[in-house]
């Protein structure tokens, strides 16, 4: 199992609450006007690496850990994988995605990664309705929806 990974920040607390270890994944398909970060959109930037290397950097931090892109539900088998180890570390995972709550619920396979989410913020960056000052979100269309998978 391996993933295509952009960038990963330790101690960020843009991406959620408190210090963060926050993993880029690349590629995305929801080409958002005005995306922070369309760089991310190409699925075979970044390095390629697997759970082990990424759980091995994970723990040499004692932060939570936010997983964003790009958007991660590209690749929601390994994503779910990802998410459960880390929880078994007893950190918090958050989860990025232009995908709406609807349709994640909607789709067994976006939602696998549902059960190991502590929270997802959902849905595409639409720059009409961009507000800086929204915490750990871009637009205010995108919500911040804590236990997902009790909507299953
Ligand atoms: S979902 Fe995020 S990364 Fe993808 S195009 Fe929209 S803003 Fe950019």
């Amino acid at each position: 199992m391996f993933f295509q990974v952009l960038d990963i920040i330790k101690g960020t607390t843009v991406d959620g609450p408190g210090f963060r270890t926050a993993i880029y994944f690349a590629g995305c398909l929801h080409k958002c006007p005005g995306c922070h970060n369309p760089q991310s959109w190409d699925f075979h930037a970044g390095t390629e690496m697997s759970l082990e290397d990424l759980m091995g950097i994970i723990k040499e931090e004692d932060f939570d850990v936010t997983l964003t892109g790009g958007d991660p539900l590209y690749n929601p088998e390994s994503i779910a994988n990802l998410a459960k180890a880390i929880k078994q570390t007893g950190h918090t995972v958050w989860l990025y995605t232009g995908f709406t709550i609807e349709e994640i619920i909607a789709s067994p396979s976006l939602s696998l990664p549902l059960p190991y989410i502590d929270t997802i913020v959902d849905g595409p960056f639409i720059l009409s309705l961009r507000d800086p000052d929204l915490p750990f979100r871009g637009s205010s269309n995108q919500r911040i929806i804590t236990n997902p998978s009790s909507l299953l």
